[in-house]
């Protein structure tokens, strides 16, 4: 695995563990070049999936950039790192699992939103807010006053 900070391609495990609750294995390297540290996580594939955006575009799913904006919408609240992990590995799971090699922006986005009303209400409303890309302050309000009536409960 090369380095992310110099390139260097002869890196080490300096320890291998699993990861949300067995899904993954954690690996901590290191790099002796120039003595970076950074973790790498192993995980099944069962397809290359291809994200389709809005515009037409396409281009590879790129689970990282999914968990980034999922952590941006969940920032300060109290949710477990981990149970964020298994999210994400739920969702990602259900698109492989959808038979379809090609999978739209915008399925992705309602799957992402699904998975998020289960865990916590406010991460779901910033990320809807943010997906939906509302234009309006009355927009989001309505948004949200037909959301309250239809909370999902705590599992
Ligand atoms: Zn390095």
């Amino acid at each position: 695995m090369r380095c992310p900070f110099c390139g260097n391609l002869d890196t080490q495990v300096k320890d291998s563990r699993p990861a949300e609750d067995h899904v993954a294995i954690r690996r901590r390297r290191f790099c002796p070049a120039c003595g970076g540290r950074f973790t790498t996580y192993e995980r099944v594939q069962l397809r290359d999936l291809v994200v389709i955006k809005s515009n037409g575009r396409r281009e590879d799913f790129d689970r990282p950039k999914l968990e980034r904006s999922v952590r941006i919408s969940m920032q300060k609240r109290p949710i477990e790192p981990e149970r964020v992990d298994q999210m994400i590995s739920g969702i990602v799971r259900r698109l492989e699992s959808m038979g379809e090699t090609d999978i739209g922006s915008k399925q992705i986005g309602e799957i992402v939103m699904e998975a998020l009303a289960r865990i916590d209400t406010v991460a779901y409303v910033r990320f809807a807010s943010v997906y939906k890309n509302f234009q309006a302050a009355d927009d989001f309000d309505k948004f949200v006053s037909e959301l309250r009536p239809q909370t999902p409960p705590e599992d």
